[in-house]
């Protein structure tokens, strides 16, 4: 086999630029077992193959990339794996802390990091490339327009660089839209100082509509539990997207 051919249906674009590829292994700080998502030909994997402080696994859904790895990479075997990252249970394969690196498919970037989320305390570091504006909205402080739900909950628990964007001239076939690339570091918090289920449905509900005051989205929430005379303080009367993971934190608990 040649080159595998390109599908869009699993947000194949593959990436020709060989500086950019070992810019995004570079960006990993490393020393951690690491599973590389939808590796495809491998552009990133034969980088990562190279880092001796890194134990490498791979999961990729498409058959015909799985075969092009096994004929052009040695040591696949036990490593590689075909299958849906989303349904991976990552904590069978790695009972221990591991990273995640990636140029992901941008059809499910947001529900990978979704994942990543419900994997938090495992997951101490992410380097992925992403569509530009979902690399904008994830790494956005709160007052900006594209500041949104993962933002938020991703920032809760992760610190979050802007690295560096990526035209759409370095891949083959090209994307529409520009790339970036981001890494998410955990920060030290073990503990919101909230429900946590509550958090993430609070803000979901707040972010439901954007561009008005809190007290709208949330009334039906406050009211179903019995709060509603919280719903008179300024803290309602701010747009969700004003609001700081610690503000969200003191919306939930007047909520709880
Ligand atoms: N890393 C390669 C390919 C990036 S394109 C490069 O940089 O060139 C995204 C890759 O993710 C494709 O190989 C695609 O087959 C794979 N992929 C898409 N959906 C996936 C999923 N749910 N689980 C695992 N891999 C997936």
């Amino acid at each position: 086999m040649t080159e595998v051919r390109a599908k869009k249906a699993l947000g194949q674009h593959f990436l020709t630029d060989q500086k950019v590829a070992k810019a995004i292994v570079d960006a990993l700080h490393g020393g951690l077992p690491t599973l590389e998502v939808g590796p495809g030909m491998g552009v990133l994997t034969q980088y990562l193959l190279e880092r001796e402080d890194i134990d490498l696994r791979l999961i990729e859904i498409d058959s015909e990339s799985v075969e092009y790895l096994l004929t052009h990479f040695q040591g696949m075997q036990g490593r590689l794996m075909e299958g849906d990252f989303l349904r991976l249970k990552l904590e069978k394969l790695f009972p221990e802390k591991f990273a995640i690196i990636g140029n992901f498919p941008y059809n499910i970037s947001s529900q990978i990091f979704f994942k990543v989320l419900d994997y938090k305390d495992s997951i101490p570091e992410v380097v992925g490339m992403v569509q530009k504006e979902v690399a904008e909205r994830i790494a956005e402080k709160p007052g900006s327009k594209t500041y949104g739900i993962l933002s938020v909950l991703l920032q809760a628990w992760y610190d979050i660089e802007y690295l560096f964007t990526v035209g759409s001239g370095c891949f083959a076939p090209p994307p529409k839209v520009e790339s970036a690339v981001i890494r998410l570091t955990r920060n030290s918090r073990t503990d919101l100082g909230c429900d946590e289920a509550l958090f993430k449905t609070v803000v979901k509900t707040a972010f439901g509509q954007r561009r008005k005051m809190m007290r709208n989205p949330l009334k039906p929430l406050a009211l179903a539990r019995g709060k509603a005379d919280v719903l008179s303080q300024d803290i309602f009367s701010q747009r969700p997207e004003q609001l700081s993971v610690e503000d969200f934190v003191a919306l939930t608990n007047l909520l709880d």
